[in-house]
């Protein structure tokens, strides 16, 4: 392993990481969760593939990331790149100095469940590792370059100008990646016109013209948009009022129910949020497991559909996500409702692809399919060490002038 980069995700009780080195195979990834508890572990997947499971009982975030670099041992990495759900109005991902983690912390009361899950990441990074570079990769800055039509809400404008209340988007770093890995693939590298469908447990679609996000389906917060596994996407705002007049539900209960008890969880009766759980129950007859099945993938068509507005040119579609990598199923069904577009799917290659492979499934006429894995990790290295290389730049010429 030669130059790497330790990729970090915080949430409130666990951190996703990854050692993302130059060759991918190297790569060594894991989680550590349930910080803070006495069933607080590490779990993943150390040098050459060997399992890796520990006990950690109690550990709070520091002292998961301690003890995770202390079993990297000779695989220290050059610089940490956190993964920041809300970065605000960032273009960018950034070098961390104390102005960018106030914009991190400024940028709280949009992503109040994740901006401080970063930052207690990122505070504990900076005490034990103050030497190394780090670098926050938002997700939303690659839908920055949506325009003003497509960002802002009919609402009035003060809310937007003294509060911020627009369309962000997230999910860029999938977004990214994929549309520049797909164009590439498709001979295209970065342009014309393309759909993306994120479809894991959270999932969104994006609208990409020439290699920048136009148009995407989750807006304010990652509630907006599609069906995902237990948040609702949209829904008439005025639900807020119905459930508050007649079931007298307060705001924060009516909040949990649309991030955590609805979605796939809540039409299929409590059943699961798991896709695959879904299919299998559907497959046995289980009606309400079908009906959410067919929803999620209408949903999405319709979403599609109207993303394709953004783009003055449609030239194809790339399916990514756990859900949109790994089944064939949701992506024939998804792509039944959309044959007016001129989309025709290779069934048979369609039915070949899954578990991290990717493909053109069209047939080779009308708008492009492709899957495409996500490497939302690979993503972040990669900004990461251009941050990194584009600092040093900067610092050499300064000393130099
Ligand atoms: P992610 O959040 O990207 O890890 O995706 C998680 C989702 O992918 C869950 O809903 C899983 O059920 C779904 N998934 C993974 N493998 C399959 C599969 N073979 N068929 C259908 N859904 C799958």
């Amino acid at each position: 392993m030669s130059t790497s980069v330790l990729v970090i995700n915080c949430g409130s009780s666990s951190i996703k990481y990854a050692l993302v080195s130059e060759r991918r195979e190297d790569r060594i990834y894991g989680l550590a969760e349930n910080l803070g508890s006495a069933d607080a572990r590490i779990k993943g997947i150390t040098v050459g593939g060997a399992p890796l499971e520990l006990s950690i009982p109690y550990a709070d975030h520091e002292k998961a990331l301690e003890t995770l670099l202390g079993r990297l041992a000779n695989y220290k990495p050059q610089a940490i790149g956190h993964r920041v759900v809300h970065g605000g109005t960032s273009t960018k991902a950034e070098l961390l100095t104390p102005e960018i983690i106030e914009k991190i912390r400024e940028a709280t009361p949009l992503a109040p469940l994740h901006n401080p899950a970063h930052l207690v990441g990122i505070d504990a990074t900076m005490r034990l590792f103050p030497e190394l570079p780090q670098v926050a990769v938002f997700d939303t800055a690659f839908h920055q370059t949506m325009p003003a039509h497509a960002y802002r809400y009919a609402l009035p404008k003060f809310l937007y100008t003294e509060h911020n209340v627009r369309r962000y988007g997230f999910h860029g770093t999938s977004h990214a990646y994929v549309s520049e890995r797909g164009s590439e693939l498709a001979g295209s590298f970065k342009q014309g016109g393309w759909l993306t469908a994120h479809l894991g447990n959270g999932s969104s679609t994006c609208a990409i013209w020439n290699g920048e996000s136009v148009d995407t389906s989750m807006g304010l917060t990652p509630l907006e948009g599609i069906v995902m596994g237990t948040r609702s996407g949209d829904v008439d705002p005025s639900i807020h009022s119905f459930l508050a007049s007649n079931l007298g539900w307060d705001i924060f209960k009516i909040d949990k129910m649309l991030n955590k008890e609805s979605g796939l969880l809540g039409l299929s009766d409590n059943l699961s949020n798991d896709m695959r759980t879904l299919i299998e129950a559907s497959e046995q007859g289980n009606e309400d497991a079908t009906l959410a099945i067919e929803v999620f993938c209408y949903r999405l068509a319709k979403s599609l559909a109207a993303l394709s507005c953004a783009l003055p040119r449609l030239d194809g579609l790339f399916f990514t996500g756990g859900i949109g990598e790994n089944s064939a199923y949701i992506r024939e069904k998804t792509m039944a409702y959309l044959p007016h577009f001129g989309f025709k799917l290779n069934i048979e290659q369609n039915n070949t692809l899954k578990r991290g492979t990717e493909g053109r499934i069209d047939q080779g006429t009308g708008p492009q399919i492709w899957v495409i894995p996500t490497d939302e990790e690979g993503r972040i290295a990669k900004e990461t060490e251009q941050v990194v290389e584009h600092a040093k730049k900067s610092e050499s010429m300064v000393s130099f002038t």
